[in-house]
């Protein structure tokens, strides 16, 4: 077993060379000490600044959503998205058990209760097929809203999440959502650069979010985005991550209670670095991935790629192995010689606090629980040609 464990390692370190191997480390090789610079002479280091409007018009035009609001991270823009998109105090919220722990806390702060169905393997991502099975059973249809017959509370949205980059099967999740009358909010934290159908992730819902922390395709230190189409969603958005101020020379009115989710611009100016660098971080992260999938098809083993009829990103790869006991054995002995491996997360029913939620079998999340390691998927130091004059 370890024999092939090393040669794993060799493929890993013919990619990153010697020495310990994150899993995912950012790469500031272009502008980004420059615009940081230039954002602390100008004072506007806060969440006032051109930087910050430079950056979501950027990955506006990028993923091509109509409005992009830029938050302090991905976690806020989940919140308030997931506000907007009308979940309230005890209402219900679907997404999948097999997702980052963000996911999940961002429902509990609206003060509501996560339902969890499965996911579907090929994707990783929130199955469409378990959405209709779930709802065909406890859905119940009154005053045009959609309730759970078993808690009798609201189900309020469908919380989607494209694992590791890789598209769900979002037309179709959208597709049963509209005949429940149920909102959808795509977490496409995970996904930036990944396409469905020629389409940005994160397009398909009513509201999508991003993330730049650290371990990002790209990253502004800590950032996220609310995106949209709905200019009147966009607008409160807006509104919502800036404290409710309403718009005054000097005067402070708030008319609700809002947030301080707003992107600083010191993030902000890291960001509009990041974006310039992002075509060829993709690039590079798809030549990784093939380089990966040659390997691991020649012996046999499952690597995850790009599902039917979408492109992913490759923002973490990952390697499907036999068993529970060979995933324990892989990550101890690549994380003891210095390559950094990680097992998918925990079920979030594993987790006490999610502990009581509803759920469906969930054979599929709780097959790649015990099966999916995550390998290394930076872009490599000094892959990119040189950017600055
Ligand atoms: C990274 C991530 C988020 C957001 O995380 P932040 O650290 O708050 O930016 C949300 N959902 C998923 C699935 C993620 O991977």
């Amino acid at each position: 077993m370890s024999a092939r464990f090393d040669d794993i390692l060799d493929v890993v370190r013919s990619i990153y060379g010697d020495g310990p191997i994150a899993l995912h480390r950012p790469v500031f090789e272009g502008n980004e000490k420059r615009y940081l610079i230039d954002c602390i002479d100008s004072n506007f280091v806060s969440s006032v600044g051109a930087r910050v409007i430079e950056f979501e018009q950027k990955v506006a035009a990028f993923t091509g959503a109509k409005h992009a609001v830029a938050t302090v991270n991905g976690t806020a823009a989940l919140h308030v998205a997931l506000q907007l998109a009308g979940v309230e105090r005890d209402s219900e919220v679907i997404t999948q058990a097999l997702t980052f722990i963000a996911t999940c806390n961002a429902v509990a702060y609206c003060g509501a209760h996560a339902v969890f169905v499965d996911v579907d393997r090929e994707t990783m991502s929130l199955s469409p097929d378990a959405l209709r099975t779930f709802l065909s059973e406890y859905a119940v249809h009154r005053d045009g809203l959609c309730y759970n017959r078993k808690t009798w509370r609201r189900i309020a949205a469908c919380l989607p999440m494209h694992t590791f980059g890789h598209p769900a099967r979002i037309k179709e999740i959208i597709a049963v959502c509209d005949e429940y009358g149920i909102s959808v909010v795509e977490d496409a934290a995970e996904s930036l650069g990944s396409y469905r159908d020629g389409l940005h992730t994160g397009r398909f819902g009513k509201l999508a979010t991003l993330s730049f922390n650290g371990n990002k395709v790209i990253t502004t230190g800590a950032g996220g985005m609310i995106l949209t189409d709905d200019s009147e969603l966009a607008a409160r958005a807006k509104h919502i991550t800036t404290t409710a101020k309403v718009p005054h020379p000097f005067e402070f009115v708030h008319d609700e209670t809002g947030y301080n989710y707003r992107l600083p611009n010191l993030n902000a100016a890291l960001g509009c670095a990041q974006m310039e660098r992002l075509d060829e971080f993709l690039r590079i992260k798809a030549d990784i991935a093939a380089r990966y999938e040659a390997f691991f098809d020649a012996n046999g083993m499952h690597f995850v790629t790009s599902p039917a009829g979408a492109v992913s990103n490759y923002w973490l790869n990952a390697l499907v192995l036999d068993s529970r006991a060979e995933r324990d054995a892989f990550l101890q002995y690549s994380n003891q010689r210095g390559v950094m491996t990680r097992p998918i997360w925990r079920l979030m029913t594993q987790l006490e606090m999610y502990s009581g939620c509803q759920h469906d079998g969930l054979d599929n999340s709780r097959w790649l629980e015990d099966r999916v390691v995550n390998i290394p998927s930076s872009v490599p130091d000094n892959a990119l040609p040189a950017l600055n004059p």
